[in-house]
């Protein structure tokens, strides 16, 4: 049986100058920016779980300085300030008008989070990857997905792949009722939205305890999480450890950590 769940790439890396084309708040919360430009020739991005690396000007910059591509990896030129790098999920690409969207959390301060809240059009940054691409078939019986407002833009974009006969069960954290957004979808879609009310993000049990507390669908699942990274944790140790889930059709992942600025963790 062919795999269900599988990875392409990795691809050559493109290191490429975009401008913002328009900037639309999405919520009070969220923001998403359009970039176009002659470099987005060639983008493509597979999986509404890929990833690009941004690279962002440093405050006062018209411009992030941009590597290339040496034998033994990423060559920056001698001398300058390199640019801040972030991950961000492209959430629409329309390789004929030639844009790509990128939704961004306003979550305070950070590059990222400080680059988006006062991106305007003609504002240049860098964008490079996707380095590969996560492929999950769509026949799965059930889809559980979950995720605070940082995974919100690969759950909105799965949703709007996934064909009629899926069924997609959804749990989605935000801070209140503003930052709920409209999700579009052929699958039979089971959404449920919990609120912070007043409590900072990534220190509530709100996604943990819905997952616990569902009784999972008889079949094989496919599920993926996004979020704060000790919660995350927590998410895939219970689906993986107590309910005794494929690990390989669990893709739970930190996008971001409490307290730490840059989280990293293994995500291809
Ligand atoms: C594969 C992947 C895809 C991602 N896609 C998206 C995406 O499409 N949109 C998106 O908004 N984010 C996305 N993220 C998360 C994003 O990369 C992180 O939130 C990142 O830390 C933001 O960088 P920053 O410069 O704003 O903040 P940083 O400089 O990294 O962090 C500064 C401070 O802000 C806190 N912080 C960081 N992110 C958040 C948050 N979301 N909520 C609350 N506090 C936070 C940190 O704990 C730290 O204390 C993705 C992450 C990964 C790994």
């Amino acid at each position: 049986m062919a795999e269900r769940v599988f990875r392409r790439g990795p691809f050559p890396v493109k290191f490429r100058l975009l401008q913002v084309r328009r900037v639309r708040r999405v919520t009070p919360h969220m923001v998403r920016v359009t970039l176009g430009g002659e470099d987005l020739v060639g983008f493509h991005s597979d999986s509404a779980d890929d990833h690009v690396k941004l690279l962002i000007p440093n405050p006062g910059e018209l411009k992030p300085v941009l590597p290339t591509m040496g034998p033994h990896g990423v060559v920056f030129p001698e001398g300058v300030k390199r640019p801040a790098t972030r991950d961000y999920t492209p959430r629409r690409h329309d390789p004929v008008a030639g844009e790509l969207d990128l939704d961004f959390v306003l979550h305070g301060s950070g590059p990222g989070s400080t680059w988006a809240s006062r991106a305007k059009e003609g504002d240049f940054i860098g964008v490079a990857g996707p380095r590969g691409s996560l492929m999950v078939a769509d026949d799965f019986d059930w889809y559980l997905f979950a995720g605070d407002p940082s995974g919100l833009p690969s759950i909105s974009r799965r949703l709007e792949e996934l064909p009629a006969s899926a069924r997609a069960i959804v749990f989605l954290e935000v801070g209140d009722a503003s930052e709920e957004i409209p999700l579009n979808t052929r699958a039979r879609m089971e959404l449920t939205w919990f609120h912070r009310n007043g409590a900072a993000p990534g220190t509530t049990h709100l996604l943990e305890q819905a997952i616990r507390e569902l009784p999972l669908p008889p079949g094989d699942g496919f599920v993926w999480a996004a979020g704060e990274a000790i919660s995350m944790r927590n998410i895939r140790e219970f689906l993986v450890n107590e309910r005794g889930l494929n690990k390989s059709w669990v893709r739970v992942i930190g996008y971001w950590k409490r307290g730490t600025a840059d989280h990293e963790e293994p995500h291809d």
